[in-house]
């Protein structure tokens, strides 16, 4: 079970990229990565193409380990761990560790 999601906002652990946060745009659960708005940021340069007639050189976006992240709780602003509860309808969600408000 994932338990971060697309449009999260995460915090970065490790890295480069070392306390920064983002939105996370991309989930690669099979290889445990995500992609991170504006964190581990890589510069491309690229041949002019049709889309991009200029060419030059890009800014693109590489996926992040899971791990190396943690979630950002909305209710309390922290980074956080995640736990799961169960509700008596059958349904699990996400708390926050922090301040155990449903995220
Ligand atoms: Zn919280």
């Amino acid at each position: 079970m994932a338990r971060i999601r697309r449009n999260d906002t995460v915090f970065v652990r490790t890295g480069k990229d070392v306390g920064k946060k983002g939105k996370v745009l991309r989930m690669s659960p099979k290889e445990g990565r995500i992609l991170v708005e504006g964190v581990n940021v890589v510069k491309k340069h690229m041949r002019p193409t049709r889309d991009n007639p200029k060419g030059g050189i890009v800014t693109v976006e590489r996926p992040v380990q899971m791990s190396n992240v943690m979630l950002v709780c909305p209710r309390c602003s922290k980074p956080t761990r995640i736990g799961m509860k169960h509700l008596t309808d059958g349904t699990k969600k996400r708390i926050c560790k922090k301040c155990q408000e449903i995220i």
